[in-house]
């Protein structure tokens, strides 16, 4: 998932800012402003909403934790927003800003960190964002089956302007 760009190199992952903070337009505003503040790039973004046979498939791993049908029944409960962000260390970058998953271990040891912030307890965490360059390739495809990598980088990217 790494692409060069002139003498740099984009990497892509997957972001998505969940149902508790698009449910608060000054909250997710917030949480796009750290995007755009931290250089990633907005390759894709869109509004959707999930089944619960959606969150149940996305989160299969999790199916048997204590949290599962929680977290199922929350992710579905109302719109989420969806990004591809492009970045030299998009996977990383993404998460450190999110934060730890648990919200007070956010609140207490990042509280400048997004679920640090905004975070209300360890299932409505703000946002999501993939841990791996496998789980960013599957996430993307999830979220935007309509997109190709190969194509976006042929017939998009020499577009891109990096910053200073
Ligand atoms: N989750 C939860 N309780 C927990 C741990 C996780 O409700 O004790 C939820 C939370 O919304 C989290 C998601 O399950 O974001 C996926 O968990 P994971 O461990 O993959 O954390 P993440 O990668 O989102 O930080």
């Amino acid at each position: 998932m790494i692409h060069k760009h002139g003498n740099k190199v984009l990497q892509l992952t997957l972001a998505v800012i969940k149902p508790d903070a698009v449910a608060h337009p000054l909250i997710s505003e917030a949480v796009h402003e750290k995007i755009l503040s931290n250089r990633l790039l907005i390759i894709r973004s869109k509004i959707l909403n999930w089944t619960r046979s959606d969150s149940q498939n996305f989160y299969t791993e999790h199916s048997g934790r204590f949290f599962y049908q929680r977290l199922v029944e929350f992710m579905s409960s109302g719109p989420l927003r969806a990004y591809i962000l492009a970045h030299e260390d998009a996977i990383k970058l993404w998460r450190d800003l999110m934060g730890p998953t648990k919200v007070f271990r956010a609140r207490y040891t990042m509280p400048e960190s997004i679920r640090g912030l905004y975070g209300l307890t360890d299932t409505r965490n703000t946002t999501h964002g993939s841990d791996s360059v496998e789980s960013a390739k599957r996430e993307m495809a999830f979220f935007f089956p309509e997109f190709s990598v190969s194509s976006w980088y042929e017939q998009e990217e020499p577009h891109f302007r990096l910053g200073p």
